[in-house]
């Protein structure tokens, strides 16, 4: 398993084109004077200047302003730009050809993994935040499955269309472009693909305003272009550093940094941790996903426990490892070394650690540690009681 990426909305504009998905001309700018020259090339007597942060509601937070001139353009792009949208500086705007909105519609395609399928939601009433209204007016948003071995095609497009209320030239036109926005999903691998609002135009037509797409990287390798959309700058310096030793580490909220062995075990360990994390004061939660994978050798347990130790925000350590291929006293044996290794670093594990090790040769392998001494090290044979002791210290 492994963070997807979410494109800007001029990157998922980009992605729309590609796959005939109607969308306005847009182009993107750093500094006001291109916004303005943006703007003189787009020719339109309306633009839209549009904050660039990955997060909604930038509309009701200022960053999304009209300009009917070049210089109205740069002038809205120096107010937009260095902006705080919810934690994320405006670095980027796009500049974007005005459109005439008649109607305002929602349109959203995801991943449903509880159900293993695809959930299409849709709504004539587009604009606002598709969460108020799921909750305010639950009627109002159509919910439909969607096969994944099947997709968006035309039955199942004019279902949704139909479920929605869209009728006549409306139904028609919206479901050959929801079928578009399926092979937007389809073919990228996305996770995601949400267009709000998806607009008619006051000449009836249907256009993509705001797209926001998530890729899948597990299949990332399927796409090499995929890897010049990843913004480098906004990752999490810890995910760039794990990348940058071919460690599968996604950075999460909670205190309880974890490392397993095997993507399966790492999963059901973050399951583990949050429900027994429930019984401490704070409810300490897993501050991360560290798979290191069926090698698990000094080096790379070395590499996990500094990324690690790096978070801040990690309090204690839950070493969970079910002994393969690479057994247990291999893996007790790595983690001695990373200690040496990270203390030659003059960087200490300063954090209480929780082993537990389980599986091909684990009493050897809980023999080593217990013999190593290693300082703030504890073992524990369960995972259900590791996984315990590991929030306990968190919490305290
Ligand atoms: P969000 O607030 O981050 O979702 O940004 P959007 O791109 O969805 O824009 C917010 C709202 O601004 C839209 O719902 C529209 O009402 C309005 N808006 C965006 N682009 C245009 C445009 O080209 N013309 C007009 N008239 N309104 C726009
Ligand atoms: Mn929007």
């Amino acid at each position: 398993m492994e963070a997807g990426v979410d494109l800007y909305e001029y990157q998922a504009r980009d992605v729309f084109e590609k796959h005939g998905v109607p969308v306005l001309r847009g182009i993107t700018a750093v500094t006001p004077e291109e916004a303005g020259a943006a703007a003189a090339e787009l020719g339109t007597p309306v633009v839209v200047v549009k904050a660039q942060v990955k997060t909604g509601g930038r509309g009701k937070a200022g960053g999304v302003k009209i300009a009917k001139s070049p210089a109205e353009a740069q002038q809205k792009a120096a107010e937009i730009l260095g902006l705080d949208i919810k934690g994320h500086i405006v670095k980027t705007v796009m500049v974007a050809e005005g459109a005439d909105i008649a109607e305002e519609y929602y349109f959203s395609l995801l991943l449903d993994r509880a159900n293993r399928s695809y959930l299409a939601m849709c709504s004539k009433e587009g604009g606002m935040e598709i969460e108020q209204l799921a909750v305010e007016r639950p009627e109002a948003l159509a919910r439909i499955p969607v096969d994944p071995t099947v997709g968006i095609d035309q039955a199942k497009a004019d279902e949704i269309v139909a479920a929605a209320g869209f009728e006549g030239d409306d139904a028609v036109e919206i479901a050959r472009v929801l079928q578009l926005l399926g092979n937007v999903y389809e073919s990228e691998d996305a996770t995601l693909v949400e267009v709000n609002p998806l607009v008619k135009t006051g000449d009836g037509k249907i256009v993509a305003l705001d797209g926001k797409v998530s890729l899948d990287a597990n299949a990332d390798f399927r796409h090499p272009d995929h890897a010049d959309l990843a913004d480098k700058s906004a990752e999490d310096p810890l995910e760039a550093a794990a990348k940058a030793k071919g460690l599968n580490y996604v950075k999460l909220d909670g205190s309880v940094g974890i490392i397993g062995n095997g993507a399966g075990l790492v999963m059901s360990t973050l399951d583990v941790v949050a429900y027994a994390g429930e019984e401490f004061e704070g409810s300490p939660k897993p501050a991360n996903f560290l798979d290191i994978g069926g090698g698990a050798s000094a080096e790379v347990m070395a590499n996990g426990l500094e990324i690690i130790i790096g978070d801040e925000q990690v309090k204690s350590v839950f070493v969970n490892v079910f002994g393969g291929i690479t057994a247990c006293d291999a893996v007790a044996n790595g983690i001695v070394q990373a200690f040496e290794l990270l203390a030659a670093k003059d960087e200490h594990v300063d954090v209480p650690l929780v082993v537990r090790l389980d599986g091909n040769n684990a009493d050897l392998g809980r023999q080593i540690l217990t013999e190593a001494k290693l300082p703030g090290l504890e073992q524990v044979d369960t995972m259900d009681g590791a996984a315990r002791r590991a929030a306990e210290l968190a919490a305290g």
